[in-house]
């Protein structure tokens, strides 16, 4: 269910985070924090999870979003 237009790059993996994929899209300023091996398939628009958006302000004055998923398991309480 993603639009056509709208590019999606990723998965990137981030060291440390091995749980973890990030999938940007930018030509939405948005960022998607995802967690790998769900109980469910996670997407960047309208995910079932009910992700956090957070705005992040950039060094060029930009403002980006970033959408922290949710995991089913609750991987993210247990840092
Ligand atoms: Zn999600």
């Amino acid at each position: 269910m993603q639009p056509m237009d709208v590019e999606v790059t990723g998965p990137h993996m981030v060291a440390g985070l091995p749980d973890w994929e990030f999938w940007s899209r930018p030509m939405a300023d948005e960022l998607h924090a995802q967690p790998v091996n769900d109980l469910i398939e996670h997407t960047c628009e309208d995910c079932p999870c009910g992700p956090t958006v957070e705005a992040t302000h950039r060094e060029d004055g930009s403002i980006g979003w970033t959408y922290m998923h949710h995991s089913l398991d609750g991987r993210e309480l247990s840092e």
